[in-house]
């Protein structure tokens, strides 16, 4: 186990057969000495990539990939779930929220991410897939190229991952969940 696979069975708790519960550590009240081994772990697997920029949805994604942006010394860009009046020229797509259930509209600034950029996308969960697709078609409309993603944790039994290996995108999760039972997480390397 690594040190964030230790730190979901310490205190994450699991709802359900789907849903896991990391908001004291990841994605409400965040540690930041576990941001940093997350983005040097990243940082570390992905270099060889050579991204030019980060990408990740807001807000859950932003602190794991901060720190995969400071590791890689390369800028973050996090796509907004609201239209801000002072975007000049955004571009948008949908996206549909495993966890909320309704459909979402992402955006970000077109010059943002530049044709040519080399895209690492960096999130909390890969659950569906659907806000990767959704970040996959915006950088299509960016002309950019999406050169790797990086999960903190994936549940591993739902669509993303399948999707993810058909499309041949290098990936890696830090903590892959092959399924939940009964309160407890079994491991994909289990
Ligand atoms: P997907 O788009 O891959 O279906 O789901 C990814 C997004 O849904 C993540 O960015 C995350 O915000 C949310 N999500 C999916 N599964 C879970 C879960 O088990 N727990 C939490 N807290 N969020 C989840």
């Amino acid at each position: 186990m690594n040190f964030l696979q230790e730190r979901i069975e310490k205190d994450g708790r699991v709802l359900s057969e789907r849903v896991l519960k990391v908001d004291h550590f990841l994605n409400h009240i965040v540690d930041p000495a576990l941001m940093d081994q997350i983005g040097k772990a990243f940082s570390n697997y992905f270099k060889d990539e050579k991204p030019t920029k980060v990408l990740t949805i807001e807000s859950g994604g932003i602190a794991p990939a901060f720190m995969t942006a400071l590791y890689l010394n390369v800028p973050l860009v996090y796509a907004k779930k609201a239209l801000p009046s002072t975007m000049d020229h955004p571009i948008s797509t949908e996206v549909y929220s495993f966890t909320k259930q309704k459909t979402y509209t992402i955006c970000m600034e077109q010059e943002a991410i530049a044709p040519g950029d080399r895209v690492l996308f960096i999130d909390d969960f890969l659950a569906d897939g659907q806000a990767f697709k959704g970040v996959e078609d915006l950088i299509t409309q960016s002309n950019a190229i999406l050169c790797g993603c990086g999960f903190c944790i994936e549940k591993s039994f739902q669509k993303g991952r399948s999707y993810l290996l058909e499309k041949g995108y290098p990936f890696y999760s830090l903590a892959p969940i092959q399924k939940m039972v009964d309160g407890k997480i079994y491991w994909l390397e289990d």
